[in-house]
């Protein structure tokens, strides 16, 4: 790598963990010829996780939402590399991270899987921008690491299409009036927040129009049940929107089973606790085929022993502390952005985004800072010192903190309906929910997509589901 820029002064070393979206999003708007970029991710591709539950019931096919992240360095002008590993350690006084490969697939959470040793290293920043994202919460649940899967990760979604195919394949070798033949026919995802609900609903459609077809009479037997604690499913999303997917899913035959929190799990069935409108509790029991739990994020081991090394970050239990411009509380040359911070905005795709495009006008303007400081060092004229001290005065009152700006929530309920709560600037918030909703929930989708090649890819995956259905066979 290059060390000096073309007016002599040396290139910052930016070290991103992570390429989801606030590491990519920040990557894809960073000057790159300003600072000697390294990129570390164990995930070599980029996951756009809004169409992650079309994948299960192959209405996407997974390599239509990853883009290669190797491809996006290659197309940033200056220096950008890529290494496929894990961060197992940062150390931020002496501004270094510790990285580990190895030559097996990523695995769910936060390890590995693996028996070789692995092969480390050390790198060393002047920034480090902090984007390893969250993990799945299971609030210690027993039985849930053990017999569940989980919605979070492109192996994950491919993980339950196999399970539902598997669990059907067993079911009919028993005869149809077993318990054991409903049970495994009974598809259970816990946790009624937007990747439950969006889940519940892809699988139902799934049943109704392709696998019906595929295994007559199977619409029937299949049953597909949503736990939520809470009183409502969607519960970030308006009342009206709230009632309408609950009549949608009732419709449907989805069976929704609100105010039923989950506290434990076997292979073969889910434990529940049910609260009736009177307040009273019945323990419950759910037998299922194929679990899914959908309970929302908890933050990563790395990301808890980083904040355990800062005094000022001793309060970050939901996630890093950071200010207004991203930087960490207690900590000058860490940035921090995405599911893996606590702030005032939610743990969603549309924030981490736009903290990483933030971030990266923020990076280029402290480039040129730096910059204008470097010339105003090395030179002795007194006019043209006055001139540089203005530029870095405008630098300085352009570069605002960040301030997030809500587009809205969008949701799939199935039967090609969708929920969507838009809002504009202050002064507008519409629920919508319905057909036509659901055309703008795909079009919404395709313009976020970041690349022209994965926009084509889904766009060809709805188009043969409509002439063709979904794919039954198993991979
Ligand atoms: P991520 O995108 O999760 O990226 C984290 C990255 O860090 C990954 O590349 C990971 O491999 C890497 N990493 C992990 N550990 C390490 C380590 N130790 N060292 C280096 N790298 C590491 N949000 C919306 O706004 N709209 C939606 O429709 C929507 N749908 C969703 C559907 C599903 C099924 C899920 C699971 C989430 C959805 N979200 C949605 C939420 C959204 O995906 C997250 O908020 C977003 O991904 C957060 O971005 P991030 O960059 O913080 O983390
Ligand atoms: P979530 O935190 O939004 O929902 C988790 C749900 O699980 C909650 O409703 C919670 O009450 C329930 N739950 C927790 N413990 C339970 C228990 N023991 N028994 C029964 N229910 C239990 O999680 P998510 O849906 O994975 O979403 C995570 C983040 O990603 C959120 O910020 C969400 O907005 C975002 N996201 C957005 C979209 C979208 O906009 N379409 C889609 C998916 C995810």
């Amino acid at each position: 790598q290059t060390d000096l820029k073309d007016n002599g002064n040396k290139k910052k070393h930016v070290v991103i963990l992570g390429s989801g979206w606030g590491a990519i999003s920040f990557l894809n708007k960073l000057d790159t010829t300003q600072y000697n970029v390294t990129i570390v991710s164990p995930r070599n591709y980029f996951l756009f996780t809004p169409l992650l539950p079309s994948v299960p019931s192959g209405t996407i096919n997974i390599k239509s939402i990853c883009d290669s992240v190797r491809t996006i360095a290659r197309q940033t002008p200056g220096e950008v590399t890529y290494l496929e590993a894990i961060a197992k350690d940062v150390d931020p006084e002496n501004k270094t991270v510790k990285i580990e490969h190895k030559s097996q697939r990523f695995f769910v959470g936060d390890a590995f899987t693996s028996e070789r040793d692995p092969l480390e290293t050390t790198l060393n920043y002047d920034y480090l921008v902090y984007a390893v994202g969250a993990t799945v919460n299971t609030f210690g649940i027993p039985g849930i690491n053990e017999y569940a899967s989980f919605l979070k990760e492109a192996n994950d979604a491919t993980a339950v299409r196999q399970k539902l195919f598997d669990q059907i394949e067993a079911s009919r070798l028993l005869p149809k009036d077993s318990d054991d033949r409903k049970r495994l026919l009974n598809f259970v995802v816990c946790g009624g927040g937007p990747t439950g609900v969006e889940l519940a609903a892809e699988i139902k459609d799934y049943i109704l129009q392709d696998l019906s077809k595929f295994i007559p009479g199977i619409e029937k037997e299949m049953k597909v049940t949503l736990i939520e604690a809470q009183h409502n499913v969607l519960s970030m999303f308006h009342p009206k929107l709230i009632a309408y997917t609950k009549d949608v899913f009732k419709e449907q035959g989805v069976d929704l089973q609100v105010d039923t929190m989950v506290k434990k799990v076997d292979d073969q069935n889910v434990y529940a606790t049910y609260k009736h409108p009177n307040g009273e509790t019945e323990d419950i029991t759910i037998p299922y085929g194929t679990l899914v739990w959908a309970g929302g994020n908890a933050q990563r081991e790395l990301t808890k022993q980083l904040a355990s090394k800062i005094i000022e970050q001793k309060t970050a239990r939901r996630g890093l502390l950071v200010d207004d411009y991203l930087k960490l509380d207690g900590d000058d040359n860490i940035f921090a952005l995405g599911d893996c911070t606590f702030t005032a905005n939610p743990p969603t795709a549309q924030v981490a985004h736009q903290q990483g495009v933030f971030l990266a006008d923020h990076f280029n303007k402290l480039s040129k800072k730096n910059d204008i400081q470097y010339l105003i060092n090395n030179s002795n004229d007194e006019n043209e010192i006055n001139k540089l001290n203005k530029r870095l005065a405008r630098i300085e009152k352009t570069d605002k903190p960040f301030e997030y700006i809500h587009q809205g929530a969008l949701a799939y309920i199935g039967s090609e309906r969708a929920v969507a709560d838009l809002s504009w600037g202050d002064w507008s918030t519409v629920a919508l929910g319905g057909t036509m909703t659901f055309f703008f929930w795909r079009s919404a989708y395709v313009t976020m997509l970041l690349g022209i090649r994965n926009k084509i890819f889904v766009v060809s995956d709805w188009l043969k589901v409509a002439i063709f259905g979904r794919d039954c066979s198993q991979e």
